[in-house]
């Protein structure tokens, strides 16, 4: 599963299932343990696939879930092929010709209105002269799923901010980068060596980017360009002779007057928690869901809460299960304790590990280095002896749970 990152800025790896087994019963288990460790997605962008759409909708049923378009409009043009015939008029290729226009202006209507009256009229026009395609086109494609076929596939039921997922581009790229750059273009692998190069490898150069990115360190991430955008527009409010007013409603609400050319009084309300800025009330975020300029207004007028994702939260737009995760994982042991402090130096330690592992993995060793190889060879069994010295007075501080806390097998 790949969500698009907003630190990022592009699509990233989150969860695997490995499966041989094509039905829904796998995606099932899956998306049910997801769901119980509190991923609750708003949105699916799918392959044009039966099992996992029945699957989503039964564990996420408000999850609104979109079709690859491409793949849509593939299976379309083939069924053009097999189920339209020639008409009155028209030959086989001239009724072909003619209704693949429309096909291709019902998916890509961004006007929703105007979308259910093409359909209509498209459904009308043609149920009498393709009578097999249309009864094809209607119980796929809009009867379907309780009549919400048309939500997987028509654009305007595809917010911008998923344009890039629409045709599953994120999923594509992602998947050239596992094979080209960590399988290194094999074709036989274990299933175990798979494993490690996703939770060791994968894991940690994603990790390694996004701390980089939040820390606006290196170049200004896609995401911190389209953040800028939206500040920018509420720093000219604020600097307005007569800047939209904000009302305070509650703790962590607010409501925000629209911004110039307000002509009706129209408000949005935005709220907060726990300090970062969650969501706004007007049409720009609930159709993108990213920060929009009146997010940015409120932290210009109230530094108590932010729009960029806290580090320490790490808030990440459009997806709210990692919030949740890192919530329930700090809950269990205090901050700041020893148990903490320790388990923060060790997970350095191994990360400093993995990483010459790594370095070591990817890399040649120059000729004519025997000497500082030895050398090399030599501080590592030292550190390796100082390990094992570690691990045996940890013994000394550390007491294993109750067995009321082991996992049940
Ligand atoms: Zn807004």
């Amino acid at each position: 599963m790949v969500i698009h990152d907003t630190v990022a800025g592009r699509g990233v790896p989150i969860t695997y299932l490995f499966t041989n087994d094509l039905s829904s019963r796998p995606l099932l288990g899956w998306f049910r343990s997801l769901s119980s460790i509190g991923l609750n997605p708003q949105r699916f962008t799918i392959d044009r696939s039966l099992p996992e759409d029945n699957a989503i909708i039964q564990v996420w049923p408000s999850c609104s879930i979109q079709h690859c378009i491409w793949h849509v409009m593939r299976v379309w043009m083939q069924n053009l092929q097999s189920k339209v015939h020639g008409s009155i008029g028209r030959t086989p290729a001239q009724a072909k010709a003619h209704i693949r226009p429309h096909l291709k202006a019902l998916m890509y209507e961004k006007n929703r209105e105007r979308f259910y009256n093409l359909l209509n009229t498209f459904i009308t026009e043609f149920s009498h002269s393709q009578p097999e395609f249309i009864t094809y086109f209607k119980t796929y494609y809009v009867d379907m799923w309780d009549g919400k076929a048309c939500e997987r596939w028509n654009v305007s039921y595809q917010p911008e901010v998923f344009h890039a997922m629409q045709t599953n581009n994120y999923v594509e790229s992602w998947h050239n980068q596992l094979k080209s750059c960590y399988l290194k273009r094999k074709r036989m692998h274990r299933l175990d060596v798979l494993v490690e190069v996703l939770v060791e490898e994968v894991a940690f150069d994603i990790k390694q980017e996004v701390s980089r990115l939040s820390v606006n360190v290196g170049r200004m991430g896609a995401l911190e360009r389209r953040f800028r955008v939206n500040e920018i527009k509420a720093e000219k409010e604020k600097s307005l002779p007569s800047p939209s007013t904000i009302i305070r409603l509650l703790d962590e609400e607010y409501l925000v007057e629209s911004f110039a050319n307000n002509t009706n009084n129209t408000a949005y309300n935005v709220k907060a928690q726990n300090s970062q800025i969650i969501s706004c009330t007007c049409p720009y975020f609930q159709q993108h869901l990213f920060p929009c300029k009146h997010m940015f207004y409120i932290e210009l007028h109230d530094p108590s809460v932010t729009v960029r994702p806290q580090i320490n939260t790490q808030h990440t737009w459009g997806e709210s299960s990692s919030t949740t995760a890192t919530t329930i994982q700090q809950e269990q042991q205090p901050q700041n304790g020893p148990k903490q402090q320790l388990s923060d130096a060790i997970n350095k330690l191994a990360s400093k590990t993995r990483d010459l592992k790594r370095r070591i993995d990817r890399t040649m060793i120059n000729n004519n280095n025997e000497e500082n190889s030895i050398a090399l060879l030599q501080q590592i069994n030292n550190m390796t002896a100082n390990v094992t010295d570690l691990s045996s007075n940890l013994d000394n501080i550390l007491s294993l749970p109750p067995n009321t806390n082991f996992d049940t097998q």
